[in-house]
């Protein structure tokens, strides 16, 4: 094999969502003299999902509110499954960092008449702490984000996809990244003292999601092939109310954000009842758990829209408020047809975030030295349900730590040997499907997705996960025998189709076994064959990791650092 191009840098970041564009900054501020690369499979500022981000950012800055307060919601939205050390970590650090957002990146968030932070209701919380612009946060983030980063001369290589954790030669350090630069089709060796994974994880197997679609769990996939453990699999967050547009539109399943029920929307089953109180005393305003649960048991009472689904109804809180607090929303609908402010909008729910990840650290390292991880490719900060507006708090605080660790960690490093044979191996694997014939990759892909909806969906038995199981084997099998055919290796979609595919399967079978293994429900994992909670007090995680071609999993204890389940830190006055 010819010799492949190498880079070297002190500091590769891996992703341009919150976590990575946080890292490069705080990284850069550490010291403006290291050498730092974003490598992205999108474009920097244009991919991810933090960019999307809609409803907000959580953080206690109201009067009233305090970080306490924050953590316990956190901790009892987590079902008592968050490892409270980085909970604790994310809720204080949001404060420092929104003020960083506003202060020193220059993003504007709205305000109160008095001029103090606008601060809106989301569920799930005991006080309305969702700092937000409009409805469109996320694009206000990251524009801000990006800006600051390219006015820092920090290297940027877009459209360039991580394949594989490279070891050093010695096997105790990681000594770079195996990538492909997407628009010639050519591998790069990337040699860095330190990598931080930031792809975002995103569950994009299922039927209907929301994340963007650059991502496919390469992160998490990547992370499992070097022997990593990934934590929490199961729990992956159903969004209560993504837009049912048809079939045929990449509209469906997009989200109609939370803040709607917030500000007092109803939810109505298909004879147009209103339903929640049936199932929680807090009406639409539940955890996104339970919203999404009680809407799959009206849809599987027969209780349908016509579509499948539910519908959202505004229109009794004034089609003009409508309009004035949900813009975006109001358009999003628009754009598909259907008119918020005034009718029925049809919702079903749909796979949004996965609060497993990669087992890490405060400091964001990892048990690989030279590896750090930040944002929804780690796992243990939300423990069994993320409350909406933490996810976009969780990627920008521990990226900027991630930033300030790596930049700290390189200081004392050298760059390492790679291992050329882990090279060698990941190419030749990836190149193997140029050298079959073409086989129909989008009918794998359609049944991933059915299978991840009907069997590892919103509710779990036993007989669903092993039949997925089975399924995903198969899968696997398939796509393994089957190629893209000898196709041009630039911008070449289907290739990388291919490869997305091969991480998402892998991906979904350790969901699924993950999920095979909590025989209990808790947040967002319903098993119906097991109801209950099961002892708070002798909570356990899964950990889940891939040894000689099989996945393995063991139930861990939570360490309960800070609070135990019926205890409280909130001191009452
Ligand atoms: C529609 C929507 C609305 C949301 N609204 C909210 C909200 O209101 N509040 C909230 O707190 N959270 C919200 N979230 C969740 C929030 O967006 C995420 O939790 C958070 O932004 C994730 O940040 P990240 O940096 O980890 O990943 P992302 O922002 O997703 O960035 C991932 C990056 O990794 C890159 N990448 C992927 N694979 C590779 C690869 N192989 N090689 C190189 N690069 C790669 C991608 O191109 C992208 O640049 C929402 C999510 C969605 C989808």
């Amino acid at each position: 094999m010819s010799a492949i191009p190498t880079i070297n840098t002190d500091i590769l970041i891996l992703g341009s969502g919150g976590a990575g564009l946080f890292a490069a900054l705080h990284a850069h501020q550490e010291n403006p003299n290291l050498d730092i690369t974003i490598a992205v499979k999108g474009l920097l500022g244009k991919s991810g999902c933090t960019r999307m981000v809609q409803g907000g950012y959580n953080v206690a800055l109201a009067e009233g509110d305090s970080v306490e307060r924050h953590f316990m919601d956190t901790i009892e939205g987590g079902k008592w499954l968050c490892d409270q050390d980085l909970a604790w970590t994310l809720v204080n650090t949001a404060v420092e960092r929104i003020h960083e957002l506003e202060n020193e990146l220059g993003c504007f968030f709205d305000r109160n008449p008095d001029g103090t932070v606008h601060q809106k209701a989301f569920a799930g919380q005991t006080f309305d702490r969702t700092v937000h612009k409009g409805d469109l946060t996320g694009i206000e983030i990251i524009n801000r984000l990006a800006e600051q980063v390219w006015a820092r001369g920090i290297n940027r290589l877009e459209e360039h996809r991580a394949i594989e954790l490279i070891h050093s030669k010695d096997g105790k350090s990681l000594a770079g990244v195996l990538m492909l630069n997407m628009q010639t089709g050519q591998f790069v060796l990337i040699r860095a003292k330190a990598v931080l994974l930031a792809t975002g994880g995103g569950p994009t197997m299922y039927k209907y999601h929301t994340p963007s679609g650059d991502k496919s769990c390469d992160g998490l996939a990547m992370a499992l092939r070097a022997g990593l453990v990934l934590r929490d699999m199961e729990m992956v967050q159903f969004h209560p109310t993504g837009l049912l547009a048809g079939p045929g539109t990449r509209m469906t399943g997009t989200v109609i954000e939370e803040g709607l029920r917030g500000a007092g929307g109803y939810l109505l089953n298909g004879n147009q009842e209103r339903f929640m109180g049936n199932y929680d005393p807090r009406n639409e305003r539940a955890t996104r758990d339970i919203v999404s649960r009680s809407i799959n048991s009206e849809i599987r009472a027969g209780r349908a829209t016509p579509n499948g689904g539910v519908y959202i109804q505004m229109s009794h809180l004034g089609p003009e408020n409508v309009r004035k607090l949900f813009k975006g929303m109001v358009e999003r609908c628009a754009d598909s047809g259907f008119d918020l402010t005034n009718d029925l909008v049809e919702v079903v729910p749909t796979a949004h975030y996965m609060m497993g990840g990669l087992v890490f650290n405060k400091d964001c390292t990892t048990d690989l030295p030279g590896l750090f991880a930040a944002g929804e490719d780690t796992g243990g900060v939300h423990g069994a349900n993320r409350l909406g507006g933490n996810g976009v708090a969780n990627s920008t605080v521990f990226g900027g730590i991630a930033g300030e660790s790596m930049a700290r960690w390189v200081a004392s490093q050298q760059l390492s040997e790679c291992n050329m044979d882990e090279v060698v191996a990941s190419i030749h694997e990836h190149e193997a499907p140029l050298k079959k014939s073409s086989g129909d990759i989008e009918a794998i892909r359609d049944e991933l997705a059915e299978c991840m909806w009907n069997d590892v969906g919103i509710s779990r038995t036993r007989d669903s996960l092993f039949h997925a199981r089975q399924i995903l084997k198969q899968l696997a099998s398939r796509l393994n025998q089957m190629g893209v055919g000898d196709i041009q290796r630039e911008y070449s979609n289907t290739w990388q189709d291919w490869m997305n595919l091969q991480n998402l399967i892998l991906v979904s079978q350790a969901v699924t076994e993950a999920a095979i293994a909590r025989e209990n429900s808790r947040g967002a994992h319903y098993r119906e064959d097991f109801p209950e909670p099961g002892s708070l007090e002798d909570s356990h995680y899964t950990a889940v990791r891939l040894k000689q071609g099989e996945l393995s999993i063991e139930n861990l204890p939570v360490q309960f650092s800070l609070v135990k389940p019926g205890e409280t830190i909130l001191v009452e006055v």
